[in-house]
């Protein structure tokens, strides 16, 4: 059978979907200054997309410029908190009333699972938005405590021009965490996104605009991180930018910074995150099912993934068998089609490192499960999922973000070697502990070097905790209220007040 009779529905929307590339400034979809695009391929079976707007110095210029002007006239910035919240709702519902498209340009665009990009992507980039909105007129200033001649007010305002610059693994979550607050709190945003992942940004620019916010607060310049990406966190008129993406680029955007004019710098980075299973849990199968489940999801290209298991020896064996009684779930196949739960990996690239680590696994000497590339017949990016049994700390596959759905396991002994272990990572984006011991779980988490730590479960946080990490997993917090600390400035004004 072949994959069209699968999925007819998916494949013909995507045969009829009319795709269009050119950037988003000011309002409106604009070709490049130069004229110039690059092309988008399907990392699903190489099916040319779209030619896309290739952004570089004189688009950007164009962008921050309309998002300055938007910014100093107020006609956003000034607008009521309960107004902007108005606007901000009515993005969420367009948001789901595209559902359909944006899901479909999603999977298209970086290679995964329909019925995800659908049930997942969609409704947490609209939810992200709406809490936003519905926070901002919640949100109060303070009043500082003074002797009685004096009032001190502390206020949050807005930055002024923010630039956001996303990855590819979630394209339209990452952008609205940025969007969410940033747009809540006044400023105006010009977004670059991933050259792998233009689309989504692209839709949500324009339906940000049909729910009424106005022209030049919200401006798309898709193209190459060392063009737009770097013409963007250079710009001496950009006030701040929220970057998400790998260490590696994060600490560019400080360089940048430093080079610049100093605009702050929020990274949110890559992970390692270890998953620790205590002999003393109840159930070390559902920890084996959890850790398969959130590791092979989005074909392990998330910078959570718990990429680094770490297991009593006592019931080690056990586990990684149970682990691998997951796989054949996972095998990857069709992303158009509503029952696959494994898609394509975002390009060749990214393939190529993905079966890299692989080899450097084996050649290692862990033992591998799985590692193949597969679907090679479709002209796609896939890879089955993998699991490394008897990997040791000192191992890239045990050190290194590979991005892909690649499990290390690594056995322990004693509680102190295990948080030794699980902390001896330059990251430090989340953790997870699985014991029924509370004062384990409990002492463990506290010891933990990370900026999440799950119990007993991975991956149930929702909106209203804040989400980043610390060390080298970079600075700041996306999520919650604290999201917008990062999009604002605190202004003290000391009024003096004549003796009454
Ligand atoms: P990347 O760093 O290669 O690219 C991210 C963005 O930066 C893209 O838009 C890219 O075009 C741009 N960019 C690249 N080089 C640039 C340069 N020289 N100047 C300016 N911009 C540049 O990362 P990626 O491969 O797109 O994404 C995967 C990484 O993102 C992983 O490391 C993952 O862990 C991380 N990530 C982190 C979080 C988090 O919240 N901590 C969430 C998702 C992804």
């Amino acid at each position: 059978m072949t994959a069209r009779t699968q999925s007819p529905s998916w494949h013909d929307k995507a045969a009829s979907l009319a795709i269009d590339g050119r950037a988003f400034i000011n309002g409106q979809r604009t070709t490049s200054a130069s004229g110039e695009t690059f092309d988008k391929h399907s990392p699903i079976d190489g099916r040319h997309l779209a030619p896309i707007a290739r952004g570089q110095a004189a688009d950007i210029d164009a962008a921050v410029a309309s998002a300055r002007a938007a910014f100093e006239d107020g006609r956003w910035a000034h607008q009521p908190p309960a107004a902007r919240k108005k606007v901000l709702q009515r993005f969420a519902e367009g948001i789901l009333a595209h559902r359909d498209e944006l899901a479909l340009l999603e999977t298209l665009d970086m290679g995964k699972p329909i019925q995800f990009a659908r049930s997942v992507d969609v409704p947490a980039a609209a939810r992200t938005i709406a809490w936003y909105a519905e926070a901002i007129d919640k949100v109060y200033d303070e009043i500082a405590p003074t002797g009685r001649n004096a009032l001190a007010l502390i206020t949050r305002e807005p930055m002024g021009v923010v630039g956001v610059i996303v990855p590819w693994n979630y394209p339209m979550i990452m952008a609205a965490w940025k969007l969410g607050p940033a747009l809540a709190m006044g400023n105006s945003v010009v977004m670059k996104p991933s050259e792998k992942s233009p689309l989504t940004a692209l839709r949500l620019a324009e339906i940000a605009i049909e729910a009424g916010l106005p022209p030049g607060v919200f401006n798309v310049v898709p193209g190459y991180g060392h063009e737009a990406g770097e013409a963007l966190a250079l710009h001496m008129d950009v006030d701040a930018i929220g970057f998400t993406g790998s260490t590696r680029t994060g600490r560019r955007m400080l360089d940048y910074a430093g080079r610049s004019n100093l605009k702050r710098v929020y990274n949110e980075l890559g992970g390692k995150s270890a998953f620790l299973v205590f002999p003393d849990h109840r159930d070390p199968a559902k920890a084996a099912r959890t850790v398969a489940g959130s590791l092979f999801f989005n074909q392990g290209e998330s910078c959570n993934a718990p990429s680094r298991v770490l297991v009593h020896a006592s019931i080690a064996d056990e586990f990684v068998a149970t682990v691998t009684a997951q796989m054949p779930a996972w095998q990857p196949a069709d992303p158009l089609d509503p029952a696959t739960v494994m898609g394509a990996l975002v390009d060749e690239g990214q393939m190529r490192t993905v079966l890299g680590y692989i080899d450097a696994g084996r050649s290692e000497g862990a033992v591998c499960h799985g590692g193949q590339r597969a679907r090679t017949e479709t002209g796609g990016f896939y890879v089955q999922p993998t699991v490394f049994d008897h990997a040791t700390n000192d191992m890239r596959i045990a050190r290194e973000e590979i991005f892909g759905p690649v499990l290390s396991v690594i056995r322990f002994e004693t509680e102190e070697e295990a948080v030794r272990l699980a902390n001896a990572s330059s990251y430090g984006l989340q953790a997870s502990v699985w014991s029924h011991d509370l004062n384990r779980a409990h002492r463990v988490a506290r010891a933990l070097r990370a900026g999440t730590v799950h119990v007993n479960q991975y991956d149930e946080d929702d909106i209203t905790v804040p989400f980043g990490g610390y060390r080298q997993s970079g600075n700041g917090r996306d999520k919650s209220l604290h999201a917008l600390e990062k999009y604002t400035e605190l202004k003290t004004t000391w009024l003096r007040l004549d003796d009454a």
